[in-house]
């Protein structure tokens, strides 16, 4: 059993530097297991397990990477991710996996898919395209076809056929995994000063890089830790963070964050991994059931098309829940759903007279002394208001 304390002190720079790494050496010691990368934002990462296979997270390159070949590929003003995954592809650091997926969420998004395509034939590169009309009754039908097409490539992949019994199976671990997961934000948003961001976020970023039935035991531990805890309450502003969806922040970014005086009550960190509200059913269709939970037992999101409900109306919401006196906008450099998605979101917070700040970061920064002393200031304004 490793605590919570020896989690982060074995992980916390792994995945600062070279995130991947866990997972390859993993790979190292496991040669004839099979691994699918999985682009931000969300993967039903179901199907591919069923196969036999790992789904893994390739979500950025971490701080070592430097980008000497990607540049050349793309436009500059493009967000850091879509950069440093091709950088990965071009230099070899993605040569462990048999396959990678990519989603509609976003233009740049759409174009990596295709220049992978085309720069590595030998890899199995596929795009999920995600509903744009949740409303239509042919949505669901639409999606598990989609789901279905996907399937019978990962099957190929696999060297077998993926049953109803693979899926159930596989169903039942990931709603395990995402249950924890759900307590542990449960948790941190009732008594964050017994987690802390940086630990939730570490615990909740080895999800996307190992095998679930290896994974969830260590959620446990960790668990259990935060559990035994009963710390006492600093003098901190509570916020709900928002926008980190797809290009994840720094871990110093998100340190920096909470040493500058905020309780981070809730965040979009790696939400795809923790995509569901409740568990997906497991009787049935099991391609049909992810689909249908896609569009009706989702959390909202900077990429997900959804016109029933406004996306700043879950932001207030998760303000008002958590008690929380302020919101903080964290958006990745040129990522467009994030900046469309902060109009909507700055009116709504206006109105409702909740104080905000927006910042924005880079997968790979170094320097973290501005955006510290802009929230320093932001929570200084609150508490001597
Ligand atoms: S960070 Fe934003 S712009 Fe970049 S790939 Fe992700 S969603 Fe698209």
């Amino acid at each position: 059993m490793m605590n919570l304390e020896e989690l982060v002190s074995q992980y916390r720079e792994p995945l600062e530097n070279a995130p991947l790494d866990i997972a390859r050496e993993w790979k190292k010691s496991h040669p004839e297991s099979k691994w699918v990368g999985c682009y931000p934002v969300y993967t039903p990462v179901e199907l591919i397990h069923a196969g036999g296979m790992i789904p893994v997270g390739v979500i950025g390159g971490g701080n070592r990477l430097e980008i000497a070949h990607a540049d050349s590929r793309f436009q500059s003003f493009i967000c850091s991710i879509v950069k440093s995954t091709l950088e990965l592809g071009l230099t070899g650091l993605l040569d462990f996996l048999d396959g990678i997926v990519f989603h509609s969420i976003c233009d740049p998004a759409r174009n990596l898919g295709s220049v992978f395509k085309r720069n590595f034939p030998n890899l199995m590169v596929e795009y999920i395209h995600f509903p744009q009309n949740m409303t239509s009754p042919h949505t669901v039908n639409y999606l598990t076809a989609e789901y279905r097409r996907l399937k019978a490539v990962y099957e190929e992949v696999a060297g077998r056929a993926i049953t109803d019994d693979d899926l159930h199976r596989s169903l039942q671990i990931y709603n395990e995994q995402r249950r924890l997961l759900r307590e542990l934000y449960a948790i941190r948003a009732e008594k964050p000063q017994n987690v802390t961001a940086v630990e939730s976020y570490i615990v909740t970023r080895l999800a996307t890089l190992m095998p679930p039935e290896e994974y969830i035991g260590i959620l446990k531990d960790a668990l259990a830790t935060v559990r035994r805890r009963d710390e006492k309450p600093k003098d901190r502003i509570k916020v709900v963070l928002e926008g980190s969806f797809c290009e994840q922040p720094p871990i110093e970014l998100i340190d920096g964050l909470e040493s500058a005086g905020c309780y981070l009550m809730e965040d979009d960190f790696l939400t795809g991994w923790r995509f569901f509200v409740e568990d997906i059913p497991v009787e049935g269709d099991p391609v049909y059931n992810l689909a249908e939970a896609y569009l009706r037992r989702s959390v909202y999101s900077g990429v997900k098309h959804d016109t029933r409900e406004r996306k700043a109306k879950h932001l207030i919401d998760r303000v008002r829940e958590t008690g929380s006196a302020a919101a903080l906008i964290l958006s990745a450099k040129f990522c467009e759903p994030a900046l469309f998605d902060y109009a909507l979101y700055r009116q709504a917070l206006e109105k409702e007279g909740i104080p905000h700040l927006f910042l924005e970061f880079e997968e790979k920064m170094w320097i973290f002394d501005k955006a510290r002393s802009e929230v320093e200031t932001f929570v200084e304004s609150m508490l001597f208001d």
